[in-house]
């Protein structure tokens, strides 16, 4: 009996022992998985990195660029296209305008009355999808469907559609395009959705133009502009100190007010005013500078266009999500933190920007709604409080890049006009000696106005970049809906009763 009760006893011991054993190897295997996702992590922050140093580096990058854009046709990536858009709107601008917004999935009717001094602009606007098969069908179709909708507008607001007054009208349109003049230019290709064969290389404003006749509306295309151009038209319009607009939404993309005597590549161009409105294309500027991971090698690789819009694909909210994807994606490969492999994580830009944000925003201790999201969008279930916080770590380190970048291409747009405080691009005289003005640039786009984390790290880069000093001198103005609206200011600006086409080329 007694030698039963050893056995068992022993029996015991040696189950216990093993039980401890594998915890303990456990513990030791988990400890090591960890520490593999914490060295992602800091891999990720390591190529992330955005010092002060590195951050002007980008600047003075981007001015140069902004240089050789100037210099020479294709002399950078930066296409600093010529808007031909030579006065802004100074809030004088008299009467009844009208707007055509077309750059995505919407598209847009505005009709603004405005009344010879600044004032809150209430414009009334009509919004409506744009069939798809308009999208990827003939040209005729697609403007046919604009101009009738813009008819129906038109009666709807008491304007006589057909009266003997010809109606200004500003044109938001947001795709590539070489302007010929302030109210004429060619496209140079269709993104987004959409694909109209027989339109690439003609005439948008034309087309327009003709399909108004069929429809009997007695309007002029004033202007033909591009969305950044709107928004630093709207910015203008409320603050004169505006210089600069940028736009980060889907994308990315920002323009600014030259010299004309600086546009080298257009020889001989004059404008009454001495400046023009350059659209830089700024999504497409590229830097060895700039801080780049295996991620965005991956992504753009992956993406249908590789090699081009690498700005865009560090910046703006088409992207920055997809990039946090990755991250988690390759965590998971390593480490079983998040149970098995989700085959969702493997699906392209499954976890959208606004989603990444709600988690990098989530302030519940608990962290409930990077749970919920996780669970949701990425089907990962059960994730522990842990790997919850080492999500919003990615979130943050993706976003603080974004923003910070983008700071120091605000930067590199007031150095090339020498409002940063250095002199320009030259440099030589030291701070003390700028006086510096007021400067303000007008911004637009969800990640910038939604995004209250993107902001901050924005605002703070611009501060570290530029000094203290410096930076109280520039403002940041938000607008609202300027590729719209700032259309109809410019069609007022531009219009044939207030200005003849003063620009020439001699
Ligand atoms: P668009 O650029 O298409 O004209 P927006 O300026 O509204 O339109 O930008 C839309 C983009 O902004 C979306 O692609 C999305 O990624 C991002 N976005 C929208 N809301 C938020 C948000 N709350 N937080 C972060 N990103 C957002
Ligand atoms: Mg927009």
């Amino acid at each position: 009996m007694g030698k039963v009760v050893l056995g068992v006893t022993v029996g015991v011991a040696v189950a216990a022992c093993a039980v401890a054993a594998l915890v303990v190897g456990r513990r030791v295997r988990s400890r090591k998985k960890w520490k593999r996702v914490v060295g992602v992590l800091k891999e990720l922050e390591e190529s992330c990195e955005t010092t002060v140093g590195r951050l002007r580096q980008v600047v003075d990058a981007m001015a140069v660029e902004m240089h050789a854009g100037l210099a020479s046709e294709g002399g950078s990536k930066l296409k600093m296209l010529l808007t031909f858009v030579d006065n802004l709107p100074s809030g004088s601008e008299k009467g009844i305008f009208y707007a055509l917004d077309l750059g995505g999935t919407n598209f847009r009717v505005l009709r603004v009355e405005l009344g010879g001094q600044r004032s809150d602009l209430d414009p009334d606007v009509e919004q409506q999808p744009i069939p798809e098969q308009l999208m990827t069908g003939r040209s005729e179709d697609l403007f046919d469907f604009i101009a009738s909708s813009l008819h129906r507008f038109v009666e709807k607001g008491n304007d006589s559609v057909q009266s003997s007054i010809v109606k200004e009208l500003g044109f938001t349109f947001s795709f590539p395009v070489k302007q010929t003049s302030v109210s004429s230019g060619v496209l140079i290709k269709w993104t987004k959705a959409f694909a109209i064969k027989d339109m690439v290389g003609k005439e948008v404003a034309g087309a327009l133009q003709q399909a108004l006749a069929r429809k009997g509306l007695n309007m002029r295309v004033a202007v033909l502009v591009n969305d950044t151009v709107g928004t630093l038209a709207l910015g203008h319009y409320h603050d004169a100190d505006t210089v600069a607009a940028v736009i980060i939404g889907t994308g990315t993309n920002a323009c600014y007010w030259e010299r004309t005597d600086a546009i080298i590549k257009c020889q001989g161009l004059l404008t009454t005013s001495g400046g023009m409105v350059v659209n830089m294309e700024w999504g497409s500027f590229w830097s060895s500078h700039l801080p780049r991971t295996s991620y965005d090698i991956d992504l753009d690789a992956e993406s249908p266009n590789p090699n081009d819009q690498g700005f865009e694909k560090m910046i703006s909210g088409m992207y920055l999500g997809d990039i946090v994807r990755r991250v988690i994606l390759r965590m998971s490969e390593e480490s079983d933190i998040f149970g098995p492999v989700s085959s969702r994580l493997y699906v392209p830009f499954a976890l959208r920007t606004t989603a990444m944000a709600a988690m990098h925003e989530d302030d519940s201790p608990e962290l409930m709604e990077v749970a919920r999201i996780l669970q949701d969008v990425l089907d990962i279930p059960d994730v522990p409080l842990k790997a919850r916080k080492l999500v919003v770590k990615i979130c943050d380190v993706v976003t603080r890049r974004a923003a910070r970048l983008a700071a120091a291409g605000i930067v590199g747009i007031l150095k090339k006009i020498g409002r940063d405080g250095s002199g320009g691009i030259t440099g030589g005289r030291s701070r003390n000696d700028i006086k510096m003005r007021r400067t303000a640039v007008a911004v637009e786009g969800s990640l910038y106005t939604q995004y209250t984390m993107f902001r901050e790290y924005l605002h703070e880069a611009l501060h570290e970049i530029l000094g203290e000093d410096i930076a109280r001198h520039v403002v940041i103005n938000v607008t609202e809906d300027g590729s719209g609206t700032g259309a109809a200011l410019l069609a007022a600006s531009h219009s044939s009763s207030g200005s003849v086409d003063n620009i020439q080329l001699v």
